[in-house]
């Protein structure tokens, strides 16, 4: 049996299900590398640029791991466009040359195109050609990528009731688990999904804030046609697929007033969260807002207390219904209170926390 690689990084955690299926259809054996840990972020590091944002580098790192597997090839797809007249992050279309040009005795690298800007023919003809790896019938290829779309939109279902894409891809292996209930706050989560769902990326951003009593809403939990509506609102069309899926959550987000506030984890060095990230915190007025940076040298500590800091906030204002004027950009308001705690309290609140 041939055995398949791929590493636990980048679109891993969007399309990992239809993958795995694809090639156990045709026969082969899948291995996927182990969850992001120090080590896997370090062997990443050392081979990448300087310039690469976080998640490339782990993605580095899976992939030196994967190599001492004996693999007979590994999957790294070379991702370019997953919807019409939209596209992903330029340095996805460079993964496999980046691949190659960093990490030595690589097996065969499986690096079809996936580029949807257009049609699906030049997919389905690279699909033709990876399945001949491992049989002759076409009609099993073709039966492979259909059986493994079905598994894909089963964890995208999972998705949509709220189970972050880790969480749906684990049930989807037949893991089960329980998630915290009990809720105080809610709060709108938005990110790349490889960053926000690698626990070791976000240092656990959503299991810290489950655990401080907070519900956590995820762009793929929305309305998909809400949030395209609210991205269309933006007076020119934003043609990243993940950047206008950020942009149009948070305006919906804004606009539902069962959430909270709105968190966004963004990566240093990413092109389109200097921009997205900017667009949100701009277009959002009337509810809090955090913008939290990672990279390599983040430090836990500081998360936890900006964690702290913002739910407390949320609470606070909960608490204290008058806070309506706190501006969300910029200005500081100065407001005198004094029932809260039962102490005289002057609260100096920018909702912005940066
Ligand atoms: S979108 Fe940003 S975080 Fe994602 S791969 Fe591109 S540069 Fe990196």
């Amino acid at each position: 049996m041939k055995k398949v690689g791929i590493p636990r990084g980048l679109f891993y955690y969007y399309y990992y299900p239809l993958w795995k299926t694809f090639f156990t259809q045709l026969g082969a054996e899948v291995i996927v590398s182990s969850p992001t840990n120090r080590l896997i972020t370090e062997q990443g590091i050392q081979v990448a640029v300087d310039e690469l944002c976080l998640p490339m580098k782990v993605y580095l790192g899976h992939v030196r791991e994967l190599c001492t597997k004996d693999l007979d090839y590994l999957f790294i797809p070379r991702m370019v466009s997953i919807e019409a007249k939209s596209y992903i992050c330029p340095k996805f279309m460079g993964v496999p040359d980046m691949v190659r040009a960093c990490i030595p005795n690589l097996p065969g690298l499986i690096d079809i195109t996936v580029d949807l800007s257009k049609n699906d023919k030049a997919l389905q003809r690279d699909l033709l050609e990876v399945g001949r790896l491992f049989t002759r019938k076409k009609r099993l290829v073709n039966d492979a990528y259909k059986h493994a779309s079905q598994e894909l939109y089963f964890c995208k279902v999972l998705a949509r009731e709220g189970y972050t894409m880790d969480e749906a891809i684990r049930l989807w292996e037949g893991e089960s688990f329980t998630t915290k209930k009990d809720t105080d706050l809610n709060i709108g989560i938005l990110g790349h999904g490889y960053s926000l769902y690698d626990d070791s990326i976000s240092m656990n951003l959503i299991k810290r804030l489950r655990n401080m009593g907070c519900k956590v809403h995820l762009p793929e939990s929305q309305d998909r046609q809400s949030v395209e509506d609210e991205a269309a609102t933006l007076p020119k069309r934003i043609f990243w697929t993940l950047g206008r899926k950020m942009v149009g959550s948070a305006l919906h987000m804004a606009k539902r007033t069962d959430i909270d506030g709105i968190i966004y984890l963004a990566c240093f060095g990413c092109g389109p969260d200097s921009l997205i990230g900017e667009i949100i915190e701009r277009k959002i007025k009337d509810k809090a807002f955090m913008l939290i940076t990672i990279d390599e040298h983040t430090g836990e500590a500081g998360l936890v207390t900006r964690l702290e800091a913002f739910c407390d906030m949320l609470q606070r204002r909960r608490f204290l219904k008058g806070e309506s004027d706190i501006s969300s950009y910029g200005q500081f308001s100065y407001s005198y209170q004094s029932s809260f705690a039962g102490f005289e309290t002057r609260s100096n609140t920018s909702s912005s926390y940066k």
